[in-house]
C-alpha cells in the first residue's frame, strides 16, 4: 500500500502455533478462547509479518519472521505452516532479497530473526539478505548472547551470530531515525529493549508494533503475554501508546494476528477495538 512518500508491504512468512495461555497472561481462557480458539494442544494460531518499508531509494525489512532453519521436532512442537518462503514472497512484489538495503530488529526472539540468517552450504549459516546492513538494538544483542534460564528459549544464537561473523550489524543504542520518517522507538516491556517502528509521512504515522500488541486480541491494555519479561512496563507503554494510537488514527501492523495484518484502533464505550484496515490492495 502506498502510506505518503512510502511504500508498505506487510508479507506473511509462516503460521506457527503457542501456548494460548502463555500468549495471554493473566487472562482466563474463557476470555481468550473466544478471541483466538486454542487446538488439542491448547495452542493458538499466529502469523509472522514482517514488513517492508520502501522510500528515499531504500528498501528496508523490519523483522525476518521464523525462518527456515528450525529441526522437524521444533516445527511439530511449533507447528509451523509455510506456503512459501521468504524470498519467493518478496519476489512477488519484484523484490529480489539482494535489494533490501536495511533489515531491523524489533528484538532478537527466533520468531522475528529467524529468517535473519540461513543455511548456505557446508554447514555455514549466512545472512539472508546479502547486501543490507543489520540494525539491531546494542541492548538487546547484548540480552540475546547472554541469555538466562527465562528467555533461553528464545533466543537463538543461529539467528544471531552469524551476522556479527558476517560484520554486517549496525549497533543502535538511542531511539532515533533508521532513515527519514523511520524511527526506531524503545519500549521494553516484552524484552527490556524491545522497539517498535514508527513510519511518518505527510502528517500520518503507521506504526509497526511487534509485540507490544502482537494480535488485535491484545489491544486491550491488560491483556499480556506471559513471555513479557517486563510485564508492568508494557502495561505502562501500551495504556500510553494505545491512547496515542486512537487520537492520532495510527496505521497499526501487528505482526502475529492471523488474519489482520493492519487495522486503526478505535474505542466504543470506553473498550478499544481494531478496525482492519486492507492493506493487499495498491
Ligand atoms: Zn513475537
Amino acid at each position: 500500500m502506498q502510506f505518503g512518500e512510502f511504500e508498505l508491504i506487510s508479507l506473511c512468512d509462516a503460521y506457527f502455533h503457542l501456548d494460548g495461555g502463555a500468549m495471554f497472561g493473566v487472562v482466563a481462557k474463557p476470555l481468550w478462547e473466544r478471541r483466538m480458539p486454542a487446538d488439542a494442544r491448547n495452542r493458538i494460531t499466529l502469523a509472522t509479518r514482517p514488513l517492508v518499508v520502501r522510500g528515499h531509494g531504500r528498501t528496508i525489512i523490519i523483522d525476518a519472521g521464523i525462518g527456515d532453519k528450525m529441526d522437524p521436532k521444533n516445527t511439530d512442537i511449533y507447528g509451523i505452516q509455510r506456503a512459501r518462503a521468504l524470498d519467493e514472497s518478496l519476489a512477488e512484489y519484484g523484490i529480489g532479497i539482494d535489494e533490501v538495503d536495511v533489515v531491523l530488529a524489533s528484538h532478537l526472539h527466533f520468531d522475528h530473526a529467524g529468517g535473519f540468517t540461513k543455511h548456505c552450504g557446508d554447514g555455514r549459516l549466512c545472512p539472508r539478505f546479502p547486501r543490507a546492513e543489520y540494525v539491531i538494538r546494542r541492548g538487546e544483542w547484548d540480552d540475546a548472547t547472554h541469555p538466562h534460564e527465562r528467555n533461553r528459549a528464545s533466543y537463538l544464537a543461529e539467528n544471531h551470530l552469524p551476522l556479527h561473523d558476517a560484520g554486517v550489524v549496525r549497533f543502535m543504542e538511542g531511539d532515533g531515525d533508521v532513515m527519514p520518517g523511520v524511527r526506531a522507538v524503545r519500549t521494553g516491556g516484552h524484552t527490556k529493549h524491545h522497539t517498535i517502528i514508527h513510519i511518518e509521512s505527510r502528517g500520518r504515522t503507521a506504526v509497526f508494533a511487534a509485540d507490544l500488541i502482537p494480535t488485535i486480541a491484545h489491544v486491550d491494555v491488560p491483556w499480556i503475554m506471559a513471555y513479557d519479561l517486563y510485564p508492568m512496563d508494557t502495561l505502562e507503554f501500551k495504556r500510553r501508546f494505545v491512547h496515542e494510537a486512537i487520537e492520532r488514527e495510527y496505521l497499526v501492523f501487528f505482526e502475529h494476528d492471523p488474519k489482520v495484518a493492519a487495522g486503526i484502533i478505535r474505542e466504543k464505550a470506553g473498550r478499544p477495538f481494531v478496525e482492519a484496515v486492507e492493506v493487499k490492495a495498491k
